[in-house]
């Protein structure tokens, strides 16, 4: 059994990239914020323990997410591996992760930072049913939004600001992570800003070798 590990900056893609490699691998996809929830949800020993450092306002420490995740790969959908996602974030998770599991392709999805405040920040949605609209990539339709209702443009949230400095968080936290998985000869860069296909396209053929 091997795994992957997907790597990508909010807004690069990533969710889409991550469907298509499930559909093409078989590997189902592992997210240890969603795996925290459950075990939370229903009451496992180990949910019980995550709970109580939630509830102190502390972080779920790497051995909790680590059990977590030993108990997730016994089971029969991950006799090939799986595909991680959002995690691991640090090189001691790496590290602790590389002893309960092999992984054998990090693909990290890269974007630049200006283009991913593009995307993001031109996103605005319509009032009436909430369908989101890009100003340049995907603007509404002359005929008005599919509801049939009139739009008024609603801006999301996101501005400039808060998407850059997430965006440079998000660097410095996997900067070392890439170093670690890159001495490892494992880690493939993707360039993710271009047509989705051929994003999935490299992303196959990384997996491939
Ligand atoms: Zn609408």
């Amino acid at each position: 059994m091997s795994s992957i590990v997907l790597f990508g900056p909010p807004g690069a893609g990533k969710g889409t990239q991550a469907e298509r490699i499930m559909t093409s691998t078989g590997l189902p996809q592992v997210s240890t914020g969603d795996m925290l929830r459950a075990a939370v949800k229903d009451q496992t020993p180990t949910g019980i323990e995550a709970k109580e450092y939630m509830e102190a306002g502390k972080l779920v420490p790497d051995s909790i997410i680590i059990e977590l995740i030993k108990q997730r790969i016994k089971l029969p959908d991950a006799v090939n591996g799986v595909m991680f996602d959002g995690f691991p974030r640090t090189v001691p998770q790496a590290e602790a992760l590389s002893e309960i599991t092999d992984v054998s392709h990090v693909i990290a999805i890269e974007v630049p930072d200006e283009r991913i405040v593009d995307r993001i920040c031109g996103r605005y949605s319509c009032a009436s049913c909430g369908l989101v609209f890009h100003e340049t990539f995907n603007p509404v339709p002359k005929s008005g939004c599919s509801c049939g209702n009139f739009v008024e443009k609603r801006r999301a949230d996101d501005n400039k600001d808060t998407v850059l400095s997430r965006l440079s968080a998000y660097h410095e936290q996997t900067s070392p992570l890439a170093e670690w998985y890159e001495n490892l000869g494992i880690f493939h860069r993707i360039n993710g800003d271009r047509e989705i296909d051929l994003i999935s396209h490299d992303i196959l053929l990384a997996l491939e070798n």
